[in-house]
């Protein structure tokens, strides 16, 4: 079971943004921007690009109603989004507000936000997160 099916199972506690019956979304917890997002399947499979077609497909249109959460709850300029994966194996979508594009660097030190405000921003999040 991977860290992020521990996440969505409820076993590892999260700052929840979104849900549905196939995806979860929530905060990184080492924010590159404020309202920094991962979007997840609930199925665990490694690669995003290894997801079958309907699952990928469905995936981005979750992604969309979330970045218009984002926005929604935190005005930026766009809503960026990145595929890495090389730390967890299990596929998912980083989904950043950008007001510049060094928002967008993962190699710069991370935030450091206390769990009340990440909990805020989450909570901000899933308030524009229409069901
Ligand atoms: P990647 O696999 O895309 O290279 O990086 C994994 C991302 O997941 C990182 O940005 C990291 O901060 C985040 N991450 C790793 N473990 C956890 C966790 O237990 N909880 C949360 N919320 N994020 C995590």
């Amino acid at each position: 079971m991977t860290i992020f099916s521990k996440i969505i199972a409820g076993e590892i506690p999260s700052y929840k943004c979104a849900e549905d019956d196939r995806f979860y979304a929530f905060l990184d917890i080492n924010p590159v921007a404020k309202g920094h997002t991962l979007v997840v399947p609930k199925q665990e499979v490694d690669y995003l690009f290894d997801l079958d077609d309907d699952t990928l497909a469905a995936m981005m249109v979750f992604s969309k109603r979330v970045a218009a959460a984002i926005r929604a709850a935190y005005p930026c300029r766009k809503v960026g989004m990145a595929v890495l994966g090389l730390e967890v194996n299990h596929a998912h979508i980083h989904l950043i507000p950008l007001q510049s594009e060094g928002d967008m660097d993962f190699r710069k030190e991370k935030l450091q936000l206390p769990a009340e405000e990440m909990q805020a921003i989450a909570d901000n999040i899933l308030s524009h997160f229409s069901a």
